[in-house]
């Protein structure tokens, strides 16, 4: 059977934006502090996955709602089940919209809301490719699973409840990335370096702080500390410093040999920490060309020479590569450093396959046992994920994005994760095209009008291809 796939989307296309316009309209971010039993995640993300389910029952689809955590609708029957992993759930809105995130507005081709990228409209394409499908009543020979989660944004706990649930399909896809595919994902987890607090010298460091979160790159990073030194040495020195690494910052002097210093850096994910400036790491740079002793000087030294520019752990002693999956990442994201409580610091390592949280734990306690007391398991870690390129359902979907756009297909492994994680043989597909402009989780995010119909397109012939 040959349809024409594009002529089918273009003839739902206002169907289909007024379908997303509603499902935008709804304000489903997470929200702790209104979570009921019958709202796990806040009634945002419920209310737009119920809405999501009612739109699904109006075209004639089967649905069912597991317990207010994810919406599935089901088409097809079969041995064997394509799933498809979607997400309601938004991040907030942040500042600097021009115009309200939650009011979807059109502008030089562009749909602007909060979610258009990630994932309403991403999912609200997927979804038209199978009503599509449904409706020209397609002969398949698999069942198709399409799933609506209400906590990717945050935690995953709307497919942690799941899979208590239901089995998991047998392979599939996540509309929440970009094409042509993401067949890999590196592995993700934390390990914290302990130190002892206790200093005195010359110098004495009183605290150390940077960071908010173990997968950001510090922007900032903050110190105290006492020692004999004029401060208009310790300014010269600090000027000459930053104009030598090109960072910002600013010094103080609160009483007579008594300071405060801030080095200022930039931000960026914890999946790429070689694109931010880690300001922690350059501050303990700086502070430990002056004599520091004991347990400070230790913690200087790991964060201002063993993690200095270590992106790839190189120092440490938890290097790793990959043929397929490239190099192992580590961000150094949490610094805190009390004279009375003593040291930590949080790393986050993304890993390929050939490593795991164990072998990077055993690297990091042989390379810096002189310096730490001991070297803590973070809470949660997630294995490396890939699915090999010759695998049937990579070749399809790849060979889908060729037919369809004329470009040549290829492999991306990312450092991040998507629900293709979920299934063993799931990958993350679409609907970004390459070169485009990343908006999400940023102010003004925003879908082209045009690359939504384009995916539903080939989001369609993907399914009918890996179902027939
Ligand atoms: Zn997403």
């Amino acid at each position: 059977m040959t349809v024409d796939f594009k002529s089918e989307v273009l003839k739902r296309k206002d169907d289909l934006k007024a379908d997303l316009f509603t499902l935008l309209a709804i304000p489903s971010v997470r929200d702790d502090e209104k979570v009921t039993e019958a709202a796990p995640f806040g009634p945002g993300p419920l209310a737009a996955m119920k809405k999501f389910l009612e739109i699904a029952e109006r075209d004639g689809f089967t649905t069912r709602n597991v317990d207010n955590y994810v919406g599935v609708l089901e088409y097809g029957e079969g041995e064997q089940t394509l799933g498809i992993f979607a997400h309601m759930d938004v991040v907030p809105a942040g500042s600097g919209w021009e115009s309200d995130p939650f009011t979807p507005e059109i502008r030089d081709g562009k749909i602007y809301a909060r979610g258009a990228s990630d994932d309403k409209g991403p999912t609200v394409a997927a979804y038209y490719a199978l009503k599509i499908l449904k409706d020209l009543q397609v002969p398949l020979s698999k069942k198709i699973r399409f799933v609506i989660g209400t906590d990717e944004e945050s935690g995953w706990g709307d497919m942690d409840y799941y899979f208590t649930k239901e089995a998991k399909p047998d392979f599939g896809f996540s509309p929440d990335a970009e094409f042509p595919i993401i067949n890999g994902e590196k592995g993700n987890t934390s390990e914290i370096l302990i130190f002892d607090g206790a200093n005195q010298g010359e110098f004495t460091l009183h605290t150390f702080k940077g960071g908010l979160r173990e997968n950001m790159v510090p922007e900032s990073a903050k110190a105290s500390f006492s020692g004999n030194l004029s401060f208009a040495d310790l300014e010269e020195d600090f000027e000459a410093f930053k104009i030598a690494h090109s960072v910002g910052g600013a010094l103080a002097e609160i009483k007579a040999g008594e300071f405060e210093i801030e080095v200022v850096g930039k931000s960026a994910h914890g999946a790429s920490p070689q694109t931010g400036v880690n300001g922690a790491t350059y501050l303990a740079r700086f502070l430990r060309t002056y004599h520091f002793a004991g347990n400070a000087k230790k913690f200087l030294e790991v964060a201002g020479h063993f993690l200095y520019q270590d992106h790839y752990a190189n120092k440490i002693g938890a290097a790793f590569e990959d043929a397929k999956m490239g190099k192992l990442t580590m961000n150094a994201g949490i610094f805190n450093f009390d004279e009375a409580d003593g040291g930590e610091i949080t790393l986050n390592f993304r890993f390929p396959k050939g490593t795991d949280a164990l072998t990077i734990k055993e690297g990091l306690t042989k390379t810096l046992s002189a310096y730490i007391v001991k070297v803590k398991q973070g809470e949660r870690t997630q294995a490396p994920h890939y699915v090999p390129e010759d695998d049937e359902l990579v070749a399809t979907l790849l060979q889908v994005y060729e037919d369809h756009t004329g470009e040549k297909g290829y492999e991306q492994i990312i450092g991040g994760g998507t629900f293709g994680r979920l299934m063993e043989r799931g990958v993350a597909y679409g609907a970004m095209f390459p070169g485009y402009t990343d908006t999400m989780h940023q102010a003004n995010e925003f879908i082209v009008e045009a690359d939504l119909y384009r995916a539903a397109v080939i989001y369609a012939d993907a399914i009918y291809r890996l179902a027939r």
